[in-house]
Order: C-alpha cells, then structure tokens, then sequence
C-alpha cells in the first residue's frame, strides 16, 4: 500500500457508499489496487442491500437446514374433566381432556391396586409420547399407555415437531382445575 492509498482508504470506503469525493475519485483513477479495492467494497455493499427475497431458494433452504430448531416446552392446561370440582380425594378413576397448544388430547388415569395406569391418544400420528424422558411405544392410531407406582409419578410429555407439551402429574392437573371452565 503506497501512502497515498492509506490516507485515502476510508475515504474510497466513503466512495463505495455513494459519497462524492473528487480527491478519492482521482486517486481511483490513477491507482489500480484501489480501484479493484472499490469495486470489492462496492460488490459487498450491493450484496448487503439485496432484499433477503432475493437470496436463491436452495441457500435459504440450506441456510435453515444448519439451524437446529429450538425445542419450545409448554405445559398441557386441563380443559375437561370428569373429577368433581373442588374434591379433595384424587378419585380411581379419572378422564381428563388437555390443550396441548396445537390440538386437544384425552386422557384416562386409574388407580389399579398398587399403581396408576395412564392411558391416552395422541392428537394424530405426527406426535410423540415420552415417559421419563423415554419414548413410549404407540399403537397404529396413537394409543399409549403406561403403568407408575403412584400418582405423583403420573407426569409426562407429549412431543409435535419442535414443540414439547409437559403433561403434569395428576394431582397437579386437578388442582390447577380447567382454564377455561363452561
Ligand atoms: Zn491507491
């Protein structure tokens, strides 16, 4: 870089962004290395102008396909159930209907001797069910069921593309009674 191009280097970058410059513009035209050097300047500031529209259909795919999709955790909010308001005993035998967020879902609970039996259905077959962090398996319509000592340990979650649906444990279910009562 000869002395002349340092001192006019902020001002070529000046240029790029439109600014008028008779000084710089002379030095551009007798200087190739600025020259080529404005030109780079000009190309990136042109690319940093184009609408995000105009970016090629496969870059924007490729682009989203680097992006690991954030999971985004709700938890299910009690719509219906068939347990008495206000009881204070967790009966035998519960139905519950819960908003997932996306689609609503019924779920049966049961005491059976020493240990509670949960069984649901999925809202469709792109959902997912866990226990534990662990999937459970589901039949061809999306049946699950699973079997806990006790009631506390009723929790659970049901998954759909990024978003992840806690399923409280029971007690809990009942106590926060239904969001939207009728
Ligand atoms: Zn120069």
């Amino acid at each position: 870089m000869k002395k002349d191009c340092f001192q006019f280097e902020t001002r070529i970058a000046d240029l790029a962004e439109g600014r008028h410059d008779e000084a710089a513009l002379a030095h551009v035209g007798s200087c190739s290395d600025c020259a080529e050097h404005l030109r780079q300047l000009q190309i990136i500031l042109a690319a940093a102008h184009e609408p995000w529209a105009a970016a090629p259909v496969e870059l924007v795919a490729t682009v989203k396909g680097l992006m690991t999709p954030q999971p985004r955790t709700v938890f299910a909010r009690l719509l219906r159930t068939s347990a008495l308001a206000g009881a204070r005993a967790i009966p035998d035998d519960v139905q519950v209907v819960l908003d997932v967020e996306e689609a609503s879902m019924r779920v049966m609970y049961a005491r059976m001797d020493a240990q509670w039996e949960v069984m649901g259905k999925l809202p469709s077959s792109a959902w997912t069910v866990e226990l534990n962090a662990r999937p459970l398996s589901t039949d061809e319509d999306g049946r699950f069921s699973f079997a806990v000592p006790a009631v506390e340990a009723t929790r659970f979650a049901v998954l759909h593309n990024d978003l992840r649906v806690e399923v409280p444990p029971l007690q809990e279910l009942l106590s926060s009674g239904p969001s939207n009562p009728r």
